[in-house]
């Protein structure tokens, strides 16, 4: 029922989630279907479910072993994607036979409270289904309450190791998914028209605001010399309202986010990168006071850089150059980060060296954001995860 629901209110659920976050109306859409397959999946787990089993292990003694709920779970969600996200976790937590307690972004908790009144409408019974809302404080007293058994948090590295460390420390089973700089190889013999586009969606779409946006493109030889048709290509993209027709980037969500991303722009010149695009303060008709930065490019990028260090969650693409696939390797295993990682080739023999050689958690091969469906679990290396299990898939059955 629920999955019916959520069909039928589609357009209404993207239009809340726009009018609040800011994204582009089909990406909000896309943020409730990608919901939308984890309720499926959750709706259909009952084969993962099963125990285990085995026959006259010692004489007449058989030994088995049942899943069961924990109790209480809780989770914590962040404001980039305000339904999807809580959408990983209730409804396998519920399925699984445990109540919840969500605790939405202060950001933007509206679109998550209609999914919550629209899971009550499909029948989940009172009490089953709980949201609090708040910041810090809030998040503190999910993470020491002593009734609550496990806690699913989605934010920013910082946050993520907090709420792990305390909320471990209070005897709970815990899961962080956190920030994330992705890279993605481009090699001189990719396909130059696609990756480039590729290039384009996934670094500027949803203005650089997803833990898996391409933040940084490491050129490795001649695939340098793109440099020029990416800038004018990134120039074609339309900045302005999630809901005016045909944008491709859309505002960010607050106008704390807004000088965060300028002033990392700053920091990017005064660290000696070259500003090759520069999209501060565009001219976005009827929208003034709105939050919007263009698509911006550095090229030149180093690794002490604070632009390469830090996360910047807005449309800000660097370029990094090097001369073999095995220094970029290198540069991206050394990061602190491992969300997700993307190489653009057409050989074989660079891709699947690439695959085996890389530690990141999502690893995509011509394929700029590779986020697995939800028969398959999410996961992330070094400051992208914390906990064992990852979201959704067959992990979260174990989790919860
Ligand atoms: P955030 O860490 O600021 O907030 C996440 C949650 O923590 C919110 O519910 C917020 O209320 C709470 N919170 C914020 N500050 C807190 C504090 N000091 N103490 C306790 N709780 C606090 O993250 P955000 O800005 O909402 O989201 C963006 C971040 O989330 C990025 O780092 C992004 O990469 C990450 N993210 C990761 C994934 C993933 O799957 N790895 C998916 C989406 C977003």
């Amino acid at each position: 029922k629920l999955q019916q629901l959520i069909r039928e209110n589609m357009k209404e659920l993207a239009a809340l989630l726009t009018a609040e976050q800011g994204k582009t109306l089909p990406d909000a859409e896309g943020d409730v279907f990608r919901g939308l397959e984890v309720v499926e999946h959750a709706a259909s787990i009952g084969n993962l479910q099963l125990g285990e089993l085995a026959n006259n292990v010692a004489n007449g003694v058989d030994t088995y072993t049942l899943n069961q709920p924990l109790g209480v779970c809780a989770g914590i969600t962040p404001f980039n994607f305000p339904a999807m996200i809580p959408l990983w976790m209730f409804p396998m937590a519920i399925a699984t036979g445990n109540t919840f307690i969500l605790k939405p972004s202060e950001q933007d908790p509206i679109v998550t409270m209609r999914l919550a009144e629209l899971a009550l409408e499909a029948g989940v019974p009172p009490g089953v289904l709980n949201v609090i809302h708040g910041g810090e404080d809030v998040v503190n007293a999910i993470c020491d309450h002593p009734d609550i058994k496990a806690i699913s948090f989605v934010g920013s590295t910082k946050v993520g190791t907090h709420v792990y460390n305390r909320a471990s420390l209070a005897g709970k089973r815990v899961q962080c998914m956190m920030g994330a700089k992705n890279h993605a190889i481009v090699m001189p013999d990719a396909n130059k028209e696609q990756t480039l586009n590729a290039l384009l969606g996934a670094a500027f779409g949803a203005a650089g605001q997803r833990c898996m946006a391409l933040s940084v493109a490491v050129l490795v030889g001649d695939a340098q010399k793109w440099i020029p048709e990416l800038v004018e290509k990134s120039k074609t993209l339309k900045v302005s309202g999630g809901t005016e027709p045909g944008t491709d980037v859309g505002p960010l969500v607050s106008c704390a986010a807004l000088s965060r991303v300028e002033s990392l722009i700053e920091r990017g010149l005064a660290d000696g990168a070259k500003l090759e695009l520069d999209g501060r303060k565009p001219q976005v008709a009827g929208y003034d006071k709105g939050n919007f930065v263009a698509p911006t490019i550095f090229s030149g990028v180093s690794a002490q850089m604070s632009i390469y260090r830090e996360e910047i969650f807005g449309p800000v693409l660097c370029v990094v150059s090097v001369k073999t696939l095995d220094e970029a390797i290198e540069l991206i295993n050394a990061n602190p980060n491992g969300n997700g990682t993307a190489i653009f080739t057409r050989s074989g023999a660079a891709a699947r060296h690439f695959k085996e050689e890389i530690d990141v958690g999502q690893v995509g091969v011509n394929v700029p954001i590779p986020v697995p469906v939800p028969l398959f679990s999410f996961t992330g290396s070094r400051g992208s995860k914390l906990g064992d299990l990852g979201p959704y898939g067959k992990q979260v059955v174990q989790f919860y």
